[in-house]
């Protein structure tokens, strides 16, 4: 088959032939239709996020099941799926104790293979490592069973495929890790895929005044039409001064940060209210540290700081969960879809993502 593979740390995809094993004890074999290009895979390409090469990259989503191996019992062939970046197994501390998306199987995936370490692609017979267990810029992919979630036929997989990463995490992020209130004001810094999806979780959590903040003139277009009712642009005005003239100088009840750099991260909780909260949702590169006043940001201000990965999401029930609501018409989804692509086009869309001219490139592969 043919993938987009990172061949070495800062160099561009390359679409090579590669060689895909047979699905082991507990994997499955999926016919990938559908695969979203997210921040996160720019993000191994540049180093922030460290993981071996030559890798498939990708990791949002969706396809259909065409083999299980020996054991499989959650889905089977003909089954259509949205692929999950965190495997999620039910049964270790962190699934039991309710935080399924720090599942400790996924401990094993973090070095690119999959939960027995080994990835099942290889070209002239050397390992080729798949992203997240996934590996979604490739028209097959072996992955755990544990890491998809089986969905109704009838939902269009370009569409599914989006939930797997983005929204997952961003309309997460506001509905599962933040306490969004109705009526609150909230403040979104960073307003790529998403961030646009951290918007319209606000939006669904009943906020009234969703602040969104970029660099892009272009990306706060779009973090209008996905639900912001107030935009800045970072570039020309100060932008915790300006959240504090929207909030009658106190600042928004839940800031988010979407794009993992020290001084947004310190401008989050800077325009976060006293006894606000300050969701950190941006992968930021190994190297950030974060330096706060203890007394002036936890004590005297009472400001809570708290992680979000995968949108504290459990992927079994906020899957069903998000879809309902895109049937609803309460969550956009074909409208996060900027550009339809082909996996010949991968430098292209990471270089639209840089330039902030798309809110989501999908892949159609074929087969
Ligand atoms: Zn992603
Ligand atoms: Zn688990």
């Amino acid at each position: 088959m043919k993938a987009a593979v990172l061949p070495a740390l800062d160099t561009p995809l390359e679409t090579q032939e590669l060689e895909i094993a047979a699905p082991g004890p507990g994997e499955v074999r999926v016919k990938v239709v559908a695969s979203g290009v997210c921040h996160s895979d720019l993000s191994i390409q540049n180093g922030t996020i460290p993981q071996p090469t030559p890798i498939v990259l990708g990791h949002e989503g969706a396809g259909i099941v065409e083999e299980v191996g020996e054991g499989v019992t959650k889905v089977q062939p003909g089954d259509h799926v949205v692929l999950s970046f965190v495997p999620a197994c039910g049964e270790c501390y962190m699934c039991r104790h309710g935080q399924p998306y720090v599942c400790e199987q996924a401990n094993a995936t973090a070095g690119g293979g999959l939960l027995d370490g080994t990835t099942r692609l290889s070209r002239d017979g050397s390992p080729v490592f798949q992203m997240a267990a996934l590996g979604t810029f490739g028209p097959y992919a072996i992955v755990p069973e544990i890491s998809m979630v089986k969905i109704d036929d009838d939902v269009p997989l370009e569409v599914a495929a989006l939930i797997g990463c983005g929204v997952l995490t961003g309309v997460g992020a506001a509905l599962n890790t933040a306490d969004v209130q109705e009526g609150d004001s909230v403040v979104v810094i960073g307003c790529g895929g998403v961030g646009l999806n951290v918007i319209q979780g606000a939006k669904i959590a009943g906020a009234s005044r969703i602040i969104a903040v970029d660099r892009f003139d272009s990306k706060l277009e779009m973090a209008k039409d996905f639900g912001a009712t107030d935009t800045i642009n970072a570039g020309e005005t100060d932008a915790v001064m300006a959240v504090m003239g929207l909030t009658e100088g106190r600042g928004a009840d839940v800031a988010f940060e979407v794009i993992g750099l020290g001084p947004t991260i310190e401008q989050a909780i800077n325009a976060t209210r006293k006894g606000g909260e300050v969701v950190l949702v941006g992968v930021p590169r190994m190297d950030v540290m974060v330096n706060l006043p203890a007394a002036f940001t936890w004590l005297y201000l009472a400001k809570t700081i708290k992680g979000c990965w995968y949108g504290s999401s459990n992927v079994y029930e906020d899957v069903p969960k998000l879809l309902d609501l895109w049937k609803k018409g309460e969550l956009k989804l074909e409208e996060l879809i900027s550009k339809e692509i082909t996996v010949e086009d991968i430098n292209e869309a990471f270089a639209d993502m840089q330039a902030g001219t798309v809110a989501r490139s999908v892949i159609q592969h074929s087969h």
